[in-house]
């Protein structure tokens, strides 16, 4: 039996709360589930390759191609055991990233931005958090990052609809870390020279848990 569409107001994929944004935690595991069920999990591209060191498409067409995407990026995510998953680390460079992400607060975020913008926002509503970050894409490497630990990024979801995204803390750092990779920029990038080397060496000295696409 289908569950019945009770939100008329609302054509897009996921429901918004009052203040419009998107409300991405309710049935997070069969949502996922349903994604990466009709995927094909794909390889991981790695630093250096040239798709993740550059801007991205936007997407400007929402059919059945950029869904079989969607789909192949979920099931993609779970394989590699990522939080987060921009379309260029499986070397499609179109600007679409996945999320299943589990916030301080222990609530589960399950969602697809297309075209992301982080918005400014005031210092008065963040704080800047220098928790560890890793990456698919620079596999078995860590390294503390500061970043904003509140972020809302806007763009639309895998059918066209204007939607926004707001994240806090690990989700806030998540939110940011793929909207990133969609401009071509890793991690890695924003990391003093010392501590981004550090972070390739551990890269070369680990071996990844996952397939990856071997750099020419
Ligand atoms: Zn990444």
């Amino acid at each position: 039996m289908a569950q019945q569409d009770t939100d008329q107001q609302h054509s897009g994929v996921l429901p918004v709360d009052d203040e419009g944004f998107v409300i991405d935690t309710e049935d997070c595991e069969a949502r996922e589930e349903a994604y990466r069920a009709r995927g094909t999990s794909r390889p991981i591209t790695v630093v250096g390759n040239p798709v993740l060191h550059t801007e991205c498409e936007d997407i400007t067409t929402f059919d059945d191609e950029l869904a079989g995407l969607v789909d192949d990026m979920f099931a993609s995510q779970r394989t590699a055991e990522g939080v987060g998953l921009a379309a260029n680390q499986i070397g499609v460079g179109r600007k679409v990233f996945v999320y299943d992400c589990v916030d301080d607060s222990g609530d589960r975020h399950v969602g697809v931005v297309c075209n992301p913008v982080l918005q400014d926002l005031p210092a008065d509503q963040r704080s800047l958090d220098d928790s560890n970050e890793g990456c698919l894409s620079v596999p078995t490497a860590y390294a503390e990052l500061a970043r904003p630990d509140f972020a809302v990024v806007t763009g639309q979801d895998e059918k066209g609809n204007p939607i926004k995204v707001r994240g806090r803390g690990y989700f806030a750092r998540c939110l940011q870390h793929e909207t990133d990779h969609l401009y071509g920029r890793l991690y890695i990038d924003r990391l003093s020279k010392r501590d981004r080397k550090d972070a390739l060496r551990q890269m070369e000295e680990g071996t990844p848990r996952y397939p990856v696409v071997a750099n020419d």
